[in-house]
């Protein structure tokens, strides 16, 4: 796992803030950011950046926040791509008929799926977050990329790789090929969960660094190192996995996080693109 450190860059546009990734910029050809929640203009517990259509927000001030984030990003917003993110390790693959899917109505968005995958140039690629770990994954050989959504569930069930294993199936990928990013989420400080969770992750991934006892009693499980860990597991370079490192929970100033703010809160977004 990576240090304290962080692989990703952090870009002040104004009042906006948002995070990208390094080493996806020097290899090119690929436009990859993550929000924050800073740089926007919705009000209340979804001040200001909010991105989400679904959480009970003012839709034209989301419109407003996702047209500002894509004009600071430098893609359209209105050819998002989305998907319904419904905590499973689904993954689709999507092409230019696919474009704007999401973009204003959330029931239009590719159902049934957490991740996306595509290999066509200005397809803008969208997940949404309030915790859940987002993984961006660029095979700069075959040109593919894939986005994903991996909540505690998609983590137990290693999105990452069913990711991996979609883009090899449809576009030839070696995994060995993939640079990969695992951006901000909720942190090994702040993600306390229940014996049985606990348990599920020490299962699935043994070892003692993802679950953590405390003398409190309560069980702490590191959703960056496992998910570092099923990329890593699936053939992705150690060198080749990008590590955020920042705790959504920790920071809600700079953050949205449902489980720090009790549940009513914003969403922030990651967005991937091959470049035209
Ligand atoms: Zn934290």
């Amino acid at each position: 796992m990576a240090g304290p450190k962080s692989d990703f860059a952090v870009h002040q546009v104004g009042e906006m803030r948002f995070y990208t990734i390094p080493r996806f910029a020097r290899e090119g050809g690929v436009t990859a950011a993550f929000s924050t929640r800073l740089g926007g203009r919705s009000r209340g517990v979804f001040a200001t950046l909010n991105l989400g259509l679904h959480v009970g927000d003012d839709p034209e001030a989301v419109l407003t926040n996702r047209a500002l984030f894509c004009a600071a990003v430098g893609l359209d917003h209105r050819q998002l791509v989305a998907c319904a993110q419904v905590h499973g390790h689904e993954v689709a693959v999507v092409g230019a008929a696919d474009r704007g899917r999401g973009a204003f109505d959330p029931a239009l968005a590719v159902s049934g799926v957490d991740g996306l995958a595509t290999n066509i140039p200005g397809v803008p690629l969208i997940t949404f977050f309030g915790d859940c770990v987002p993984l961006f994954l660029f095979d700069p050989v075959r040109r593919a990329i894939a986005l994903v959504h991996a909540g505690w569930r998609g983590t137990l069930s290693r999105i990452g790789a069913c990711a991996l294993a979609v883009l090899q199936e449809h576009y030839g990928t070696s995994p060995a090929a993939v640079l990969a990013a695992v951006g901000p989420a909720i942190g090994p400080c702040c993600y306390a969960v229940g014996p049985d969770v606990a348990a599920a992750f020490a299962r699935e991934f043994p070892g003692g660094d993802v679950v953590r006892g405390s003398p409190d009693g309560v069980w702490r499980v590191d959703l960056w190192t496992a998910n570092w860990r099923v990329l890593r597991e699936a053939g992705v370079g150690a060198a080749n996995i990008a590590v955020a490192g920042r705790c959504t929970a920790c920071a809600l100033d700079e953050f949205f996080s449902h489980r720090a703010s009790g549940g009513k809160t914003g969403r922030m977004a990651a967005i991937m693109m091959l470049d035209e």
